[in-house]
């Protein structure tokens, strides 16, 4: 095993086989939120868990508070006794009308 490094892409399904979460945090408001990495998977496929950091935004407020911190966490760390994790229950798409003049 080597050591982790950011060169090293490390895949959502990855870390789903290795029990982990992926634990995103906005450095400005201090949110914080911990999801599955299949979850995560449905919205932006299987991709290096380093890139989430430039696809999610803070939710705080509008166009976000930059670029969020992402980490890997084990599901069974001590870190993550009586966290809630952020389960995705829908995905709502956004009808975007398309008009032509005749
Ligand atoms: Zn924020």
């Amino acid at each position: 095993m080597s050591a982790p490094n950011r060169t090293t892409p490390f895949s959502l399904s990855k870390l789903n086989d290795a029990r982990e979460l992926v634990l995103v945090s906005c450095a400005y408001c201090k949110r914080e939120h911990a999801y599955y990495p299949t979850d995560l998977m449905q919205l932006f496929g299987d991709v290096d868990v380093d890139s989430l950091a430039a696809q999610m935004t803070c939710e705080s407020v509008r166009g976000g508070h930059g670029f969020l911190r992402v980490q890997r966490i084990f599901s069974g760390s001590r870190e993550m006794v009586g966290k809630k994790i952020r389960r995705l229950v829908s995905i709502k798409f956004r009808r975007i009308p398309v008009w032509r003049e005749e």
